[in-house]
C-alpha cells in the first residue's frame, strides 16, 4: 500500500490546511521535551515568526534511563494544544504506549511513532485504527525496507495519511549521535508515494551539523523537516547539545526557502 506499484502520485496531507508532501515543504520545530508552558510560548512564538506551522514537543519522552525527565504527561499535551491554538500551528508529539491513544489524539494533530517503537507493531497497528495522521520515525538500526513495512503495517489497517521520517540510524562512529542516511530520501522517494521528512537534530545530535544537514535534506527532496529549538539548550532538560537557537532556525529557514525554490 505504501509502494509506488499500489500509487504512483505523491501522497499530499492536509492537515487543517497544511499541506505536507508533492511540493509542500512541512517544518515540525520546537523543544525536544514540553518542559513548561512559558518555555513553549517563547519557541512557538519564535518558530511561528521564521515560518513554522506544526509545532513538535515531547509529553511522554522515551528516555535512554528510567531516572531521567519522562515529560510532563497530559500537562504537556496540554501546554502543546494551548499554545499551538494560539499561533495557529498544529501539534506533533510521540505516542508512546497504545493505551494513550485517546489521551494524545484529543490533544495533537499528528501522533509521531518514535524511532525505539518503529517495531512496535501493536502499537502500529493501533495507529493505523485511528482517523490521524501518523508520522513514523526510522528506527536507529532499521533498514529502508523494514521502515517502509513498518508504515506498511500502519497503511494495512487503513490509515493512508503517513509521514515518515528519517532521523539517523547507528554506526560505528561517535563523532555525531547517529549516522544521518540523506540518501534514503531518494531511495524512499523512488519507491514510495509517502512523503518524507529529515531530522537533522536526532539524526547528528550535534548543533553544528543542523543547518547544514538540513539544508542537504531538503536539496536531496525531503519534504520536510523535523528540528528542536530552545533559547538555552544548556538549561534544556532533554537534547540540548542538538538544540539550536532561534535565531539559528530563523537562518535556516531562509537557507530551506531558497534551496527549495531551485527544485
Ligand atoms: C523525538 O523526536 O522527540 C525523538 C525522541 O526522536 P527519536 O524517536 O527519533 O529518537
Ligand atoms: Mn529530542
Amino acid at each position: 500500500l505504501v509502494s509506488k506499484d499500489f500509487k504512483k502520485e505523491p501522497t499530499v496531507l492536509n492537515i487543517k490546511g497544511v499541506k505536507i508532501g508533492g511540493k509542500h515543504i512541512a517544518v515540525m520545530a520546537g523543544p525536544c521535551s514540553v518542559e513548561s508552558r512559558e518555555l513553549l510560548f517563547e519557541v512557538a512564538e519564535s518558530v511561528y515568526k521564521a515560518g513554522a506551522r506544526i509545532l513538535r514537543g515531547g509529553a511522554f519522552k522515551p528516555r535512554t534511563s528510567p531516572y531521567s525527565f519522562q515529560g510532563l504527561g497530559e500537562e504537556g499535551l496540554k501546554y502543546l494544544r494551548e499554545v499551538a491554538d494560539h499561533f495557529g500551528m498544529l501539534v506533533i508529539t510521540e505516542l508512546m504506549d497504545p493505551r494513550d491513544l485517546d489521551l494524545v489524539a484529543k490533544y495533537a494533530d499528528i501522533l509521531q511513532i518514535g524511532a525505539r517503537n518503529m517495531s512496535n507493531f501493536r502499537l502500529l497497528k493501533e495507529v493505523g485504527k485511528a482517523k490521524m495522521p501518523v508520522m513514523l520515525k526510522r528506527g536507529m538500526c532499521a533498514t529502508i525496507k523494514e521502515f517502509l513495512m513498518a508504515a506498511e503495517y500502519i497503511a494495512s489497517e487503513g490509515n493512508y495519511d503517513i509521514i515518515l521520517c528519517e532521523r539517523g540510524i547507528r554506526s560505528f562512529d561517535t563523532e555525531t549521535r547517529n549516522t544521518l542516511d540523506l540518501a534514503a530520501v531518494p531511495v524512499i522517494k523512488n519507491s514510495s508515494h509517502l512523503p518524507i521528512i529529515v531530522d537533522p537534530s536526532h539524526g547528528t545530535g550535534r548543533r553544528d551539523c543542523i543547518l547544514p544537514m538540513a539544508q542537504a535534506a531538503i536539496a536531496a527532496g525531503a519534504d520536510g523537516l523535523m528540528v528542536e529549538v530552545h533559547p538555552r539548550p544548556s538549561e534544556a532538560l532533554s537534547d540540548g547539545d542538538q538544540s539550536i537557537l532561534p535565531s539559528d532556525f530563523e537562518v535556516l529557514m531562509k537557507r530551506v526557502r531558497v534551496i527549495a525554490a531551485t527544485l
